[in-house]
C-alpha cells in the first residue's frame, strides 16, 4: 500500500510542490504531491486562507531551507554571509547552497537526494583532489575533483542514484566522468543556471526587514 504520511513527504505538500527530498520515488506517480495535492494535517483540505506578503515570503524561505534540508540558524548564516559578498544576494545565497560539497554530490548523481549525499560525506566515501573530505557543508571550489573513494566504488547506492538520472550531465558548470564516479565544478553557476523553482528575492525582503 501506498505511504503517504511520511515527514519529508509533507514538507513537499506544505509548500504545495516537490521539493525532491526522496530520490527515484519524487520521479514515480508515489510521489505524494502527485497524489494528494493539498496540505497536510487534518485541515489541509480545506484551508483557503488568504496569505499575507509576508506569509509569501516566509513559505519561499521555507521551501529554499527544505530543499537544501538546513536549519533555520545554518540557513540564516548563508543569507548573512551573502549579504556580506559583493554581487546580488540571493543569487550569492543560491551558489553558496549550490556549492556545498553534499548538494555537488547529489548534483553530480552520485546520490538520490540531498540527505544520502550528506550521507555519504559523513560517512568518509568523498575525496575532494584525493583527500576525505567528511564535512557536508564543505564549500567546493572550481576545478575541485569530487570522486567516490576506491573502495566506496561499489556502493549500491551510487550505482542505482546515477542509473535513474545522472544529474551532472545537464549541467553545463559541472564536470561529470561516470565510469570514473568523478565530477568537477566548473565554475560557480549564475541564477540562470541553478535548476531551482524558487524565488530567492523574497528570502532577501524577509530576513532584511
Ligand atoms: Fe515525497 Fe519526493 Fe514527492 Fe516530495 S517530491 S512529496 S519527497 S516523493
Amino acid at each position: 500500500m501506498a505511504r503517504y504520511t511520511d515527514a519529508n513527504c509533507k514538507l513537499c505538500r506544505r509548500e504545495g510542490e516537490k521539493l525532491f527530498l526522496k530520490g527515484a520515488r519524487c520521479f514515480s506517480e508515489k510521489c505524494a504531491v502527485e497524489r494528494r495535492k493539498y496540505a497536510p494535517g487534518q485541515h489541509g483540505q480545506n484551508m483557503r486562507r488568504k496569505i499575507s506578503a509576508y506569509g509569501v515570503q516566509l513559505r519561499e524561505k521555507q521551501k529554499i531551507r527544505r530543499t537544501y534540508g538546513l536549519l533555520e540558524k545554518q540557513f540564516h548564516n548563508y543569507y548573512v554571509k551573502a549579504d556580506k559578498k559583493l554581487g546580488i544576494t540571493g543569487e550569492n545565497l543560491l551558489q553558496m547552497l549550490e556549492t556545498r560539497l553534499d548538494n555537488m554530490v547529489y548534483r553530480l548523481g552520485f546520490a538520490p537526494s540531498r540527505k544520502s549525499a550528506r550521507q555519504l560525506v559523513r560517512h568518509r566515501h568523498i575525496l575532494i583532489n584525493g583527500k576525505i573530505v567528511d564535512i557536508p557543508s564543505y564549500s567546493v571550489k572550481p576545478n575541485e575533483i569530487i570522486k567516490v573513494k576506491e573502495k566506496s566504488k561499489n556502493l549500491e547506492l551510487v550505482h542505482d542514484a546515477l542509473k535513474e538520472v545522472g544529474r551532472g550531465e545537464d549541467l553545463g558548470w559541472i564536470r561529470l566522468n561516470k565510469a570514473a564516479l568523478e565530477g568537477e565544478l566548473l565554475e560557480i553557476p549564475k541564477r540562470s543556471e541553478i535548476p531551482l523553482t524558487a524565488n530567492e528575492q523574497l528570502v532577501v525582503e524577509l530576513y532584511s526587514k
